[in-house]
C-alpha cells in the first residue's frame, strides 16, 4: 500500500469541478507540518443540506494530514452555516415523535456530561468553557445539574434561544475573545475543531485560558473508522465545505503534541451518536445528497431500535468518533 501518491495543484484541480461562479478559493497548506506539496484524497459535497459546490480533500504528502484544500475564504463558508444547521437547529414540533426527538438530543447533552465525569467531578467551582456552544444546551445542562460557571463561543444568527441569557456568551472566533487567561477548569470542543479555520491558534488559545490542572476535551470525526470505510466520499464525516480538517488518530494526536497538550486518554469514540453516521451515511449511498429530516425521522428511530445490539458495542468498534482529554504539560 506504500505507493507513492502524484503531487497535485490543488486550484488547478479545483477548476475541474463544477461549482458556482462566485465562490472565491484560497489555497492553505498543511494544518499539522505546513508543506505546500499535496496529493489528491477525495471529493465532497454538503450531503447533509444538499447545497451545491464540489469540495476537494488532499492529503499532506509530508505527514499525511487530510484537508480541504482549497477551501473558501471565510465570508462566503457563512452561508452553508444558516439556520437549518443541524447543531442550531432547535424544532419543537416533531408530532408524535417529539418526545423521543427531545429525549435523542438530551441524551446528546447527558452523554458528554457523562464522558467528562470519567475524569472530573463537576461542581460549583467548575468553570466550564464550551467551544463552539451552538444553542448552548450542553452548558445548561451543566449548570443545572452542577451549578457550573459557564461560557461559551460561537457565530450567533441573531436568534433567541432558551435560557441563553445565563451563560457568558463570546460572540465569534475563539481565539479573538477575551477571555482570561489561567480561568477555565474544562474547556470542551464538540464537533469545533474539524470546523476550525485556525485550529493551531484556537489550541494555542485553549491552552491559554486553562488553568494548569485544568482539562481539555475535544471529539471530532475519526477518517480511519469503520463507517469511513463504508461511505467513502459519501461519509457523513467529510461534510464540505464546512469540514476544514478530515482527522485520523494520527494527525489528531499529532496536533495535541504539537501543542505541548498531554493526552490523558484517547477515546476510539465520542458523544456524538455513531448511529447518525450509519444512517447518514447509508441514505448519502443510497439517495444521494439532501437529506430531509421531516421524512426521515421515523425510519431513523426505527433504525436506531434494530441496530441497538451493535451500537451498545460502539465503544470499541471504532464507528465514527474520536475524543482526547488533554492537560497542559
Ligand atoms: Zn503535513
Amino acid at each position: 500500500m506504500a505507493m507513492k501518491k502524484t503531487a497535485i495543484h490543488p486550484l488547478e484541480e479545483m477548476g475541474k469541478l463544477e461549482n458556482p461562479a462566485r465562490f472565491r478559493f484560497e489555497e492553505v497548506s498543511c494544518y499539522y507540518c505546513g508543506e505546500k506539496a499535496c496529493s489528491y484524497f477525495l471529493t465532497g459535497e454538503d450531503d447533509l443540506t444538499g447545497k451545491e459546490g464540489n469540495f476537494l480533500y488532499v492529503q499532506c504528502v509530508s505527514c499525511g494530514m487530510v484537508y480541504q484544500n482549497p477551501r473558501l475564504p471565510l465570508d462566503q463558508i457563512k452561508e452553508f452555516y444558516d439556520s437549518e444547521y443541524i447543531a442550531h437547529r432547535k424544532k419543537k414540533d416533531w408530532g408524535i415523535l417529539t418526545p423521543l426527538y427531545e429525549w435523542a438530543m438530551s441524551k446528546h447533552d447527558r452523554d458528554k456530561d457523562k464522558l467528562i465525569r470519567r475524569y472530573l467531578q463537576p461542581g460549583p467551582d467548575t468553570r466550564l468553557l464550551d467551544v463552539g456552544c451552538a444553542v448552548g444546551t450542553f452548558l445548561l445542562h451543566m449548570q443545572d445539574k452542577y451549578n457550573c460557571a459557564i461560557s461559551g463561543v460561537d457565530f450567533k444568527d441573531g436568534l433567541s434561544y432558551p435560557g441563553f441569557d445565563r451563560i457568558r456568551f463570546y460572540e465569534g472566533l475563539f481565539y479573538e475573545q477575551p477571555i482570561p487567561e489561567n480561568s477555565c477548569d474544562l474547556v470542551t470542543m464538540w464537533h469545533f475543531l474539524e470546523h476550525d479555520y485556525d485550529p493551531n491558534r484556537s489550541l494555542e488559545m485553549a491552552r491559554r485560558v486553562m488553568k494548569k490542572d485544568g482539562l481539555l476535551v475535544i471529539e471530532v470525526p475519526r477518517l480511519d473508522s469503520l463507517t469511513f470505510r463504508l461511505f467513502g466520499r459519501k461519509w457523513p464525516g467529510v461534510q464540505a465545505p464546512q469540514h476544514t480538517v478530515l482527522y485520523s488518530k494520527k494527525s489528531f494526536l499529532a496536533m495535541m503534541e504539537k501543542h505541548g497538550f498531554e493526552v490523558v486518554e484517547y477515546l476510539p469514540w465520542g458523544a456524538f451518536p455513531p448511529y447518525f453516521y450509519i444512517f447518514t451515511g447509508t441514505y448519502f449511498k443510497l439517495f444521494g445528497k439532501g437529506l430531509n429530516l421531516n421524512r426521515i425521522i421515523f425510519p431513523y428511530f426505527l433504525g436506531q431500535f434494530l441496530l441497538t445490539p451493535v451500537l451498545w458495542f460502539h465503544k470499541v468498534l471504532n464507528l465514527s468518533m474520536q475524543t482526547v482529554v488533554c492537560r497542559v504539560k
